[in-house]
Parts: structure tokens; sequence; C-alpha cells
């Protein structure tokens, strides 16, 4: 007998699943558009030239404390950096009104990447604030319901996508919030590139979901996994965040990845970053308390060779040019991915529209397939996506040309 036999029956995860086949396929000509990762025109994987710098610069050194522990907290000088990124408060303290206050506001501990975050957060939400309900975007990033159902936190869905327009539902979802959401309740925003569907909100939109954010008295919770990587521009991806910051009364946290932004996606890069009002400065010790408390009980500290890339990149100025100009090359090749993409649909007659291919952003598109389109397409052609229809934009490659026949048949099934 064995205790392990009435284990529930787990689902499978999607890209995980997809990336699986895609690798057991013997076909020559395959193509992997199922997993978010960056893939250059030969679909190979890029470490960043900036990162492979940063990796000799470290390496080149002696330094007998290289493996030591980090604090609980994480790299100290990494975290001043990684919150710079995201809320700019270098310029901030330069401003005239709010020298000190900036700072005061944010508390940041170092996480197991974006998703560590993302658990990070909203286990210390659930314990400290007590929501009665987590907001999350239909459709949005599977993993986020996992993690709030471990968190045991009730989640509800708020309509994010019209698949008719191919854009952010922002009517219904401000309708939806405004009807049924209490205060204390999260909302979970994809600060830029939402995953899977590509399309975000507009500035104008924005402030329509900061005005129901304090209307409501809900606790926003960022999701910033793709901050330059989607525009190429830090500053732009991290428009939103930085608008709700300087609100100055609003609190809310910031998951922040560096996986896709800086190519670590194994070394696992990240920070939960917590911001309390203004009225709240001081409050950090007492955060970062709580937030250590968690860590500490779960696996002590994150790890710290990737942390270092980042620190080391971000705190050079020649590197982070050079960072800057890294991402530049993967999102123009994105975008480029884009526009051939859209081009070759048309040129290639394939029935409907196919105009929010450049519309949305980010790594990823809903192609608005069916799931019978999507399986008939792998069996048939080798194309691996999701059964959502949603493809990783960075995984088509300039070489992989489908024929007429091949799009044509397959969306008149
Ligand atoms: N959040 C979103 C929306 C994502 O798309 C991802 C990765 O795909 C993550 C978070 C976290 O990724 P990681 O844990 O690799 O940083």
């Amino acid at each position: 007998t064995s205790h392990f036999t009435n284990l529930p029956q787990i689902p499978t995860d999607e890209p995980f699943a997809v990336n699986a086949s895609y690798i057991k396929d013997p076909h020559p000509k395959k193509v992997n558009l199922g997993i978010g990762v960056y893939r250059t025109n030969k679909g190979d994987p890029w470490p960043l030239r900036v990162v492979e710098d940063a990796e000799k610069a470290i390496y080149h050194v002696k330094d007998v404390s290289r493996h030591e522990y980090l604090s609980i907290q994480g790299d100290r000088e990494f975290l001043r950096l990684a919150a710079d990124l995201v809320f700019d408060l270098e310029s901030a303290q330069n401003g005239a009104d709010t020298p000190q206050s900036s700072h005061a506001r944010v508390t940041s501990i170092q996480t197991v990447s974006g998703t560590g975050a993302n658990r990070l957060g909203a286990e210390f939400l659930t314990r400290n604030i007590s929501p009665g309900n987590v907001w999350i975007p239909a459709p949005t990033w599977a993993n986020h319901h996992t993690i709030w159902d471990l968190a045991g936190v009730p989640r509800k869905e708020y309509p994010y996508y019209n698949a008719l327009t191919g854009k952010f539902n922002f009517e219904e979802t401000l309708q939806t919030l405004r009807t049924h959401s209490s205060k204390n309740d999260i909302l979970v925003l994809h600060a830029c590139a939402h995953n899977p569907t590509g399309a975000d909100p507009s500035r104008e939109q924005w402030e329509g979901i900061l005005s129901v954010c304090k209307e409501k008295g809900l606790i926003p919770f960022f999701d910033l996994a793709y901050q330059g990587f989607a525009s190429g521009d830090v500053g732009k991806d991290g428009w939103a965040i930085r608008r709700f910051f300087e609100e100055g009364g609003i609190e809310f946290v910031v998951a922040q990845s560096f996986s896709k932004n800086f190519g670590l996606y194994g070394q696992r890069v990240g920070a939960l970053h917590v911001v309390s009002s203004a009225a709240a400065c001081g409050a950090t010790d007492d955060i970062l308390a709580t937030l250590c408390h968690l860590v500490r009980g779960e696996y002590s500290m994150a790890p710290r060779g990737g942390a270092e890339i980042v620190r080391t990149v971000l705190g050079n100025k020649g590197l982070r040019a050079k960072w800057v100009e890294d991402l530049d090359t993967m999102s123009t090749r994105i975008l480029s991915m884009r526009t051939a993409l859209f081009e070759e649909m048309v040129a290639l007659g394939t029935p409907g529209d196919w105009g929010h291919i450049l519309k949305q952003i980010g790594m990823f598109t809903y192609v608005g397939l069916s799931e019978s389109q999507v399986f008939a397409i792998r069996e048939r052609h080798h194309v691996y996506m999701l059964k959502s229809g949603r493809i990783s934009i960075s995984g088509c490659e300039y070489s992989y040309r489908a024929t007429s026949s091949c799009s044509k048949e397959i969306l008149l099934d």
C-alpha cells in the first residue's frame, strides 16, 4: 500500500506539454510556436550579447565570496536597480516635489523569477489583507489560475479580450469591476504585452482602470514579465506602473521578471515590489520583515547568479546601453515577424481578417484559430500552437513558408 495512490489528477501544463510533443516530432520542418521564449531567425535560442559580456566580467575576477549565501531579502544593489527600472526612482528623486518619499514607498525583495514574485505576492496579500476575491483577466497566463488557487483566494474573471475586435475589452471590464468587485479585492493586470492575447490597454484606458481601482478600493497586482521586450523601450512598457505610482494614494504590488528581457529564463531572476501609499511611508520595515518571513520558511533566499548578471548590466553605463541594443534586436525581430506573418496570410489569400496580428504587441498573438484548426495544423503540418490559438511570434522563421493550399485547406475546415 502507498500513501500516494489517491493523489488528485493534476492537469498537464499546456505550453510545456506542447513543447514536449514538438521535441518528440521527428519531422524535419516542424515549427514550435507554443512556448514563450525568444528565438532567432533560425529558430535558435539567443543568449544576449550583453549577458555574455557581464558573465565574462564576473568570472574574470577571483571572488571567494561568489557562492556565499545572500541575505533573505536578496542582492540589495540588484533590487535597487530593479526597482529603479520599474518606477524610475532616480528621476523621481531628482524631481522637485517628492525627493525622499518615492524610495520610502517601495519595498523590494528578490524572488525566484516572475513566477516566484507572483506566488510570493499572492501569499503576502492573502495572509495580510484577506482579499475577498482576486480578479484575473479572461484569458490570462494560465499560471495565474494555479497561483491564486494555491493561495486559496476565490478567483473571478473580468472580460479582458474582445475576439471580434482583437482588442482589450475596456467598457465591459470597467462595467464588471464597477458592478461586482469589492474593497480589498485584488486586480491582476499585465503591465504590458498581455499574455496570451498581445492586446494592451491604451494610456487613456489605463487611466480608466486606475480610476476604478481608486473608486472601488481594489489592490492592483501588476505582472511585469516583458518590460523592454515588448516595445524595446523600458519606459514605454513600464508606463502604466509608473502612472499608478505617481498617483501616490494607491497601494499595489509588482511581480517583475528578468526571464524574457535578459534571456535568463532558467536562471530564475525576479523581484517583488510592494508599494505603500505616500501616507504610509515608513511601513516598509514591517512589509520587508513580513516578506522575509515568508521567504525564509519557503526557500531561505533566491539564487544569486542571475541577479549578479542583471546587477552588473544595469549598474554599468556601457553595458546598459548594450542591453538596450539587445532589447531592440529582440523586439524588432518580433515586430518584423508580425508583419511577415500578416503579409504571408494576406498573400496566400487566407480567409479572414488578420489585422489584429499587427495591432497586438509582445511575444504572443491570438491568431483566432479554433481548437480543431490548431490540431489539424499540428497533425498535418507539424506547426505547434496552444489550443487557444495563441502563438509565440518569436517562434516564426523567415525560412518557413506554408503553401497556399495549406492555409486555405485548414482555415476552411
Ligand atoms: N507572467 C507572465 C504573464 C508570463 O508570461 C510569464 C512567463 O511566461 C511570467 C509571469 C513568469 O515567467 P518567469 O517565472 O520565467 O519569470
